[in-house]
């Protein structure tokens, strides 16, 4: 049995064939370019590879209602070509074998809950900070859809009182987690990337404000063991203790349990691959589901 993966990201996509075991037996990464020549690239590897079974971990928004006539596309991105783009019907009509998409997050929160940083947890988050923020969620062994899916980047947030930027960056929303918390927007607030501010900078501080409102809402929503952190700017492991402490401050006493966060705000076991392995446990999924009856 092979098993192929896909991490679709907006700058690169990532592919990797793997055993039974999961353990990878090759990968490559070409760039995101548009999906005319993108995708039958994507469908030439994974032919060469012989896979029997594809997961898809994708950047969003995508629409994963079965029901759906559009299912397994991807919906309103800005992205160039994208838009309203079949992603997994193509791939598997290209293949010829079974297949499953999520969100590259949901994936990544597969991952860690079932092999990495939440095993054994009933419930986990996996967010990703970077150029947008992503939250992926995992409730008793199922990953979180319905109307869509999760989109925690755009919760609304209590601007911090010293941010000079309250209003953030997102076109969207004025005040959401993406807009005040992202990499483009540290960026755009203090003038210079997110990886050059020095660690005493208050940047971090206003920052991990941002992040705990995020964990608080976590906590409040689906209570998960684990809160699982990663992306770009989570490289600043300073951050860590910063947004446990904020976290604690914000809750008041309100959950007993949560002492000071350290097991629970974590930074998640596979990154920067919890997606890419997330996927190849996706298309895990579409074997058992589909495989036998093709
Ligand atoms: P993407 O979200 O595009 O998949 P990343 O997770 O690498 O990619 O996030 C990119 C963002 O993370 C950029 O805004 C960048 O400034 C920020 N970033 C990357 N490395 C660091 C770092 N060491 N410290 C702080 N921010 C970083
Ligand atoms: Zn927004």
């Amino acid at each position: 049995m092979i098993y192929g993966a896909l991490e679709a990201g907006g700058t690169k996509m990532v592919l990797a064939a793997a055993d039974d075991d999961l353990r990878i037996l090759d990968r490559i990464s070409i760039p995101t370019g548009r999906p005319e020549d993108t995708v039958p690239r994507i469908a030439d590897y994974f032919r060469q590879q012989r896979i029997d079974a594809l997961g898809v971990g994708s950047f969003g928004p995508l629409d994963l209602n079965p029901q759906s006539p559009t299912y397994g596309y991807i919906t309103k991105t800005p992205k160039a070509g994208w838009r309203d783009y079949p992603l997994l019907p193509t791939l598997l009509d290209a293949l010829r074998v079974p297949g499953m998409l999520d969100t590259d997050v949901n994936a990544a929160a597969l991952w860690e809950a079932e092999r990495g940083a939440a095993r054994g947890a009933r419930n986990c988050v996996y967010v990703t900070v970077g150029t947008g923020i992503g939250a992926g969620v995992y409730c008793e062994g199922n990953l979180v859809h319905g109307l869509m899916h999760p989109e925690w980047g755009h919760m609304l947030a209590v601007p911090h009182p010293d941010d000079p930027m309250p209003r953030g960056v997102c076109p969207y929303h004025d005040g959401c987690l993406e807009g005040l918390a992202s990499g483009p927007s540290m960026e755009k607030r203090w003038g210079r990337p997110a990886w050059d501010l020095p660690a005493e900078h208050p940047a971090w501080q206003i920052e991990a404000y941002y992040l705990a409102q995020l964990c608080v809402t976590a906590l409040m929503t689906v209570s998960p063991e684990k809160i699982l952190l990663g992306g770009g700017v989570m490289h600043q492991a300073q951050l860590f203790p910063l947004i446990r402490k904020e976290t604690v401050r914000l809750l008041n006493g309100y959950l007993p349990c949560v002492t000071d966060g350290e097991d629970l705000i974590r930074p998640p076991v596979g990154w920067p691959d919890s997606g890419l392995m997330g996927s190849l446990l996706l298309a895990q999924r579409a074997w058992k589901k589909n495989g036998r009856d093709g």
